[in-house]
């Protein structure tokens, strides 16, 4: 019998699959814990939970679920692009902006092309690049940050798609304005540039992308309900384009991809200035914690202007699992060519502290400290 693998298409041999943060219930019924003994800062999400009022809105959402979602997104995109000043036939729905990744590959990828990436960039990028058959140009970013001077230089004619996560998960650093700006003077027009926001709101001075789009540049910005608003169990992100780019990345997706709880969610949470802005007092105290208690106990980390910080452990695939052993999970990097570091995300203090406790008890059976 034929393999299925010759019938497949090629590329997807390729394709690493993607690797979560692994499940509070999983980590629970594997060690015989209760879920409530777990922890997990492996993923970035929202300590605080969604907002009290996007919860509200989602158990009535569920007394229409019998009902499609408003496939257009009508009232959502209309919020989005009230919010920062754009106009509906900009802002596109994901589910989750990961989505959005995927409709900019079905849009403008095709086997052959390449795709320009950092070297430490979120991997969904090169992910998507694979399964579109583009090769990954993974450009160096000396200190963790984007190089874009670098990135610059190698744009090929076969360049199709230029990424940019800012700041970038998993190492927490921004590219500024300055840098932003160059790049956009010189990357040619008939590259996909995408500036990736997922922890926009984290930021105290965020850059300004979204001049490119209003420019008419050929600019995807995207964002998500994901982090700071507590909403990545039920995927929902954005994309913001001009209105040209829009119109071909609309016919790359699914008639209801961003369902109706999510948008109802997304709706109200997105009015609730007061939960960002806790979620977000929350993130600066305990990241400045985390960051100081690293310094305490001698270790590297990269300073990070988002909700989680990169930190060398030396093995960090044994790190992950014997904090996992003892309830508390974090990410393994090995599969971002980082097996040193974990990446942690800030969570409450009580869970900021109980991670640290756990970490300087491993370290001391591991003789690292003292
Ligand atoms: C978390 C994250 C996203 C958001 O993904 P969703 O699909 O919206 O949950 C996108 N980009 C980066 C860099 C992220 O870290």
């Amino acid at each position: 019998m034929t393999s299925l693998w010759e019938l497949a298409n090629p590329q997807l041999r390729d394709l690493v699959a993607y690797e979560p943060g692994k499940p509070i219930e999983d980590v629970a019924r594997e060690l015989g814990l209760e879920p409530e003994a777990v922890i997990k800062l492996a993923s970035n999400e929202n300590p605080l939970g969604p907002s009290p009022k996007a919860i509200a809105a989602m158990r009535r959402a569920v007394e229409r679920v019998h009902l499609y979602p408003d496939g257009g997104g009508y009232r959502l995109r209309e919020a989005i692009a009230g919010k920062f000043g754009l106009e509906m036939n900009q802002v596109m729905l994901g589910n989750g902006s990961n989505e959005i990744i995927e409709f900019i590959g079905h849009a403008f990828l095709k086997p052959g092309d390449e795709v320009v990436v950092a070297d430490h960039a979120f991997v969904v990028y090169k992910l998507m690049a694979t399964l579109f058959g583009a090769r990954t140009i993974e450009v160096p970013d000396p200190g963790f940050t984007h190089d874009l001077e670098a990135m610059l230089d190698a744009i090929t004619p076969r360049t199709r798609e230029v990424f940019v996560a800012n700041p970038n998960n998993p190492t927490g650093t921004l590219v500024d304005q300055a840098a932003i700006d160059r790049f956009m003077e010189r990357v040619p027009e008939d590259v996909i540039v995408v500036f990736d926001e997922a922890y926009y709101e984290f930021l105290e001075q965020p850059p300004d992308t979204l001049k490119f789009v209003r420019e008419g540049r050929n600019v995807v910005v995207l964002r998500t309900f994901s982090k700071i608003q507590g909403l990545a169990g039920v995927r929902i992100g954005y994309g913001i384009a001009r209105p040209e780019l829009m119109e071909v990345l609309q016919k790359t997706r699914q008639p209801f991809n961003a369902n109706l709880v999510a948008q109802e969610g997304a709706l109200a949470g997105l009015r609730d200035d007061e939960h960002q802005r806790r979620t977000r007092e929350l993130n600066i105290e305990g990241r400045a914690w985390l960051q100081g208690e690293f310094d305490r106990l001698g270790l590297e980390y990269v300073p990070s202007q988002a909700n989680f910080v990169l930190v060398r452990l030396g093995d960090g695939d044994a790190a992950f699992r014997d904090l996992m052993k003892r309830g508390v999970i974090v990410r393994a990097m090995r599969g971002y060519k980082l097996p040193d570091w974990i990446r942690v995300s800030v969570g409450t203090m009580e869970e900021n502290r109980r991670f640290v406790a756990e970490l300087e008890t491993w370290l001391e059976q591991r003789g690292s400290v003292g």
